[in-house]
């Protein structure tokens, strides 16, 4: 069989309005994320594991990781991700690479043997889109070429960070320099040495009238005197080592002004830049997750050691309308961010708010269905070590806060939804309007509505 023609498995769930859209280079790059994906990576996850498992190198990157970035990178798989716009860009589009991201999520980790992964993914399309030609040459380079990694720091324990106009962490000018107090929460820890820097948001002009001006974006190096991590935060009990979370204080914590980003007062124009393609590739990988989680569940179902009542836990009538029912909603999702990708390629991320929102909020709910689902059909072991189960639950349920948490997606939503209304209205009236003319000049009685307006 020819490996670069969509007959190869790696196309076997894209839908043929997707297939249609896809240049021959898309079509190698998925052919090949998948056969990386399929042969170097799932098969060795338990050795990946096993890398991190002793205490003296939970912090450290494994060596089978280094090993994978660098083949990955010898086949032409980095960073994948910057749409074709960026002239840093490997040429796909957010759908072309939203095709690769589902196939990257079958284990969670294969995203970062690619440069595919969070926050980097974030942090390197903010870089190319709003540094100016020397900061790139100084902190773009090193994340495209694989050699250094980074984090994004804008969250805070005393403030409701969902709402990012409330971000108190001070940045102050002092001379040449920027000054900085505060304590943060996540963004991948410090005791990992090639997370080289943070892009931290802070308060900078407090006093500005516009609350959407007051915030500044700066590059805070790892290595800078007065950053401590208080601690790693635990997800569910995963510590997600040897990246994890980390909790920091900021102590007058000096970098120079050259490291601030696009200008003072200018962070939320750049958070929004940030997030939007994120969002996407997150929803994708988590498809990515319920397909193998779903596999899983579909060998549990025929399993001929685990037989209930003599039969296979597949014969079971609810048994049978539970893998329908995950497989709708599996295909139905992938359509919804297959869509918002498309949408982002054809009118920019902006355009494309709703369609991210929409993504955002469906598919971190569904994940955390199907794949509990998946559990509940494997048993017992499915909420053990045994199965990657449980760790694709987690980043399910992670996600619905992660990039903001779905609730404040759905007011966003519903908000610009309400203002609709009037316009609802409007078309109404003009039905009732044409309805009573056409009342009179038919000679029909016209009818009215208890608790309904005489226009509408
Ligand atoms: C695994 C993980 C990784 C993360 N990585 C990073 C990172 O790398 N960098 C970083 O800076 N942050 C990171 N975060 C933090 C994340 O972005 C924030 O937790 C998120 O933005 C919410 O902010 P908050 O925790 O302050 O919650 P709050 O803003 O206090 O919100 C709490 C709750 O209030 C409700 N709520 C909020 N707004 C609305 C609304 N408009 N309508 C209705 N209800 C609402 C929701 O239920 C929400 O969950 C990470 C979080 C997780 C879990």
């Amino acid at each position: 069989m020819p490996t670069s023609t969509l007959s190869h498995p790696a196309f076997t769930r894209i839908p043929p309005w997707v297939q249609s859209k896809l240049t021959p280079i898309a079509i190698s790059k998925i052919t090949a994320v998948y056969d990386f994906v399929e042969n170097e990576c799932i098969p060795l996850e338990p050795i990946m594991k096993s890398q991190i498992s002793s205490p003296s190198s939970r912090w450290t990157t494994q060596p089978l990781m280094h090993e994978l970035r660098e083949k990955a990178k010898a086949a032409g798989l980095f960073n994948l991700f910057l749409p074709k716009h960026f002239k840093e860009s490997p040429g796909l589009t957010n759908l072309e690479y939203a095709c690769c991201a589902e196939i990257m999520g079958r284990v969670y980790w294969a995203q970062q043997t690619m440069n595919c992964h969070a926050p980097e993914t974030g942090n390197i399309e903010l870089l190319a889109k709003y540094c100016t030609p020397a900061q790139k040459k100084k902190w773009l380079q090193p994340l495209l070429d694989g050699t250094a990694s980074s984090a994004y720091s804008m969250t805070e324990p005393d403030v409701a960070s969902s709402d990012a106009t409330q971000i108190g962490c001070r940045i102050t000018r002092e001379g040449d320099e920027y000054v900085i107090n505060g304590r943060k929460l996540y963004g991948n820890c410090i005791w990992n040495s090639e997370n080289k820097f943070y892009i931290l948001m802070g308060l900078s002009d407090p006093e500005n009238p516009n609350k959407w001006n007051r915030h500044s974006t700066v590059i805070v190096p790892t290595s800078t005197p007065g950053i401590t991590q208080v601690r790693n935060l635990t997800i569910m009990g995963y510590d997600h080592a040897p990246e994890g979370h980390g909790e920091y204080v900021y102590k007058d914590v000096r970098v120079p002004v050259e490291n601030i980003i696009l200008g003072e007062g200018r962070a939320f124009e750049i958070a929004q830049g940030r997030l939007g393609p994120g969002r996407i590739h997150h929803c994708m990988r988590l498809i990515g997750q319920c397909e193998r989680a779903y596999e899983l569940a579909l060998i549990r179902c025929i399993d001929t050691r685990k037989t209930p009542r003599g039969k296979s836990i597949g014969s079971f009538d609810s048994n049978i309308e539970r893998i329908a029912q995950m497989r709708l909603e599996i295909d139905q999702a992938r359509l919804v961010v297959l869509n918002a990708a498309d949408t982002m390629d054809k009118h920019g991320n902006k355009a494309g708010r709703y369609a991210i929102a929409q993504s955002k909020i469906l598919i971190p709910n569904m994940a955390t269905r199907v794949i509990d689902e998946c559990m509940q059909l494997y048993g017992g072991q499915g909420l053990t070590q045994h199965t990657p189960l449980p760790e694709m639950w987690t980043y399910a349920r992670f996600v619905r806060i992660a990039d903001g948490p779905d609730s404040a997606h759905r007011h966003q939503v519903g908000r610009d939804e309400l203002k609709t209304a009037e316009k609802f209205l409007e078309r109404n009236k003009e039905y009732r309007r044409k309805y009573l003319k056409a009342a009179k000049e038919m000679g029909v009685e016209v009818e009215t509505f208890h608790g309904v307006t005489p226009d509408v």
